[in-house]
């Protein structure tokens, strides 16, 4: 099923389930670890994922993506939404897997610039930013294409409003639908819809949930993207910071509490990063579930 059936009801009514899915990475330890995500996905298969998506490159790690697209697809029965970036990436190449995909029947793909990986000196690349890619898998293939938003600006923009024009070329470009980078104040959320809908983009923009899992994960994702953690939140991570089953379950809670606002404001979608692990959004759905 392609994102704007998936999406069709861009608004839904406040306090209605919207639609779940999965972010995904291809384990660090290549084919050997997959059994050990499949049993994590098979966890989270009950919570009806309209899709599962799979990152690629991202931190350097691309490993085995093609199969893990395939095993995902026929062995977990899942609608799989791949990723692809621009960085050290060819026409050749993105034509060839965007092929591929197609081929396998698969419909969506999320269309990213990606980030220069440290380890690389040279790397050759045939777009320069995502709404070019955008425009080459349009032209290639019927694929619907999602691209990543950024509610608190992308991290090398000037300010928001210049990411929002970049928003724009990518949504003009051909994308269907927007996912979110994770955020921790709903508040930047609906600002941002806010604003991206005033300059006339009418896709969904479904918003990303990454629940807390450690202290170092949070100090890491704050390094790498422009994403403000509030003072309540501060302060409990601050308390928590050598409490590592404390901090999980007030991560559970946290986003328990972020969703449910969601949902009341009437969101189509909430995309969970799992971070390959099913306990932490199960909990979070099993929370969430039980009050809508
Ligand atoms: P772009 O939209 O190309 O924008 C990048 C920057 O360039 C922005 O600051 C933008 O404002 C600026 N810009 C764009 N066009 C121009 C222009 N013409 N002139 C000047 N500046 C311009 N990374 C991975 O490696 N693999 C993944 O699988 C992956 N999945 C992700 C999924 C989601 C939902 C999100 C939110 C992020 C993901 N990322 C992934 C991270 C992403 O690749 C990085 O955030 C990257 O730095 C930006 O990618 P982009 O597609 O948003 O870039």
């Amino acid at each position: 099923m392609k994102l704007s059936e998936i999406y069709e009801d861009r608004a839904i009514a406040s306090n209605v389930m919207p639609k779940i899915s999965f972010e995904v990475f291809p384990p660090k330890g290549g084919e050997s670890e997959f059994p050990l995500l499949y049993q994590e996905l098979n966890l989270l298969k009950k919570y009806n994922p309209v899709l599962v998506s799979l990152t690629w490159g991202a931190g350097g790690n691309n490993n085995n993506s093609m199969e893990l697209v395939k095993s995902l697809l026929t062995d977990l029965k899942l609608n799989v939404m791949a990723h692809f970036t621009c960085i050290c990436n060819s026409k050749e190449n993105v034509e060839k897997h965007i092929k591929e995909i197609e081929s396998l029947g698969i419909e969506n793909v999320l269309a990213l610039r990606g980030d220069e990986p440290q380890d690389i000196e040279v790397c050759h690349n045939d777009f320069r930013y995502a709404n070019e890619l955008v425009e080459f898998i349009k032209s290639k293939t019927d694929l619907s294409i999602a691209v990543a938003g950024y509610p608190e600006g992308h991290i090398e923009s000037p300010d928001l409003e210049f990411d929002i024009e970049n928003l724009k070329r990518k949504v003009d470009s051909g994308a269907d639908a927007i996912y979110t980078q994770l955020f921790f104040n709903n508040d930047m959320y609906f600002s941002y819809v806010e604003k991206v809908r005033k300059q006339g983009i009418s896709v969904p923009i479904i918003p990303g949930i990454m629940p807390v899992i450690s202290y170092k994960q949070i100090e890491r994702m704050t390094s790498l993207a422009r994403v403000s953690v509030p003072v309540n939140m501060r302060e409990k991570l601050e308390r928590y910071k050598d409490r590592p089953e404390d901090i999980k379950k007030f991560g559970i809670e946290y986003a328990s509490e972020q969703c449910c606002s969601l949902i009341q404001s009437g969101v189509s979608g909430l995309h969970f990063y799992t971070l390959n692990k099913a306990y932490s959004t199960a909990n979070i759905l099993d929370n969430i579930m039980s009050v809508v």
